[in-house]
């Protein structure tokens, strides 16, 4: 996969590319990643980006020029250009695991009070917020992105089988699935905590149920409502049948 990001503060990329997953992917080939100044599109002497609101109000605009520009420079056929706005669908596992098959993301990064419109409705094949909140920038969001996205590409990491346990992913790639269960190291004893005797039995048939039905439990405790599309077993409905005798959850807000 490539992946172009296109921001005005292209310096915020360095180091959280310099570390870990991102920085093996690079290495390794499994992802090629550049990112590209904004202001490197513009032809006046303050390399302008930005531009007051047509119709008045509060902040400035990111001009369509620059944009443009940088888009096109950047385009293949295959290319799919991403805008990042809080008003864009909900990034979630499933839409990254949707985006691992593209062979190369062109990403928008927005600031001020947002981008002239005409990018959204000419440039970008996509709108994608990364959440439920307004960020200064769509940099942040871009490097969220990319995190979920690269270690769901082939090699990225050292095992596939630890997106397979993944929260939300554990029931399958189709996504919908269930949260993780909960993870232990050593020491098996620390400050009066010990460790669910069950994990260290050596019993692998016991730990596989123990953490299933933990799962289940963190599910339906914490997001009760991913059960609705999670694929379940026999077993594991008759569990949650238990569960809801046993558990009474707090009034989900609307
Ligand atoms: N006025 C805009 C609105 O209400 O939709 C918000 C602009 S925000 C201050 C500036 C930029 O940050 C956006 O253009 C976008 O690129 C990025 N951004 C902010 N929140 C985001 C989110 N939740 N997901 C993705 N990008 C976000």
């Amino acid at each position: 996969m490539r992946i172009d990001i296109i921001s005005i503060f292209p310096y915020m990329f360095t180091s959280p590319l310099s570390y870990g997953l991102l920085k093996r992917a690079r290495e390794t080939g499994v992802v090629n990643i550049s990112v590209h100044d904004l202001r490197g599109f513009t032809h006046d002497k303050h390399r302008t980006v930005d531009d007051y609101p047509f119709g008045g109000g509060p902040g400035m605009v990111m001009k369509p020029g620059p944009i443009f520009e940088a888009t096109d420079a950047l385009r293949r056929p295959e290319s799919q250009v991403v805008l990042l706005s809080p008003q864009g669908r909900l990034f979630t596992q499933t839409v990254a695991q949707e985006m691992v098959s593209r062979e190369h993301l062109i990403v928008l990064c927005g600031r001020y009070e947002g981008v002239d419109e005409r990018v959204a409705l000419q440039v970008a094949d996509e709108e994608l917020s990364i959440g439920d909140y307004v960020l200064s920038g769509g940099e942040v969001a871009a490097l969220a992105l990319m995190e979920a996205v690269v270690r769901l590409l082939p090699g990225a990491l050292g095992s596939s089988l630890s997106l397979q346990e993944d929260s939300l992913s554990g029931a399958g790639w189709g996504g919908g699935g269930l949260l993780e269960y909960p993870q232990y190291t050593r020491p098996a004893e620390f400050r009066g905590l010990d460790v669910p005797g069950v994990l260290l039995s050596g019993d692998h048939a016991q730990v596989r149920r123990w953490r299933r039905e933990q799962a289940l439990e963190r599910t339906y405790r914490r997001r009760p409502e991913l059960l609705e599309s999670a694929p379940l077993t026999p077993d594991d409905r008759q569990f949650l049948k238990k569960l809801e005798g046993a558990v009474t959850l707090p009034a989900r807000e609307e």
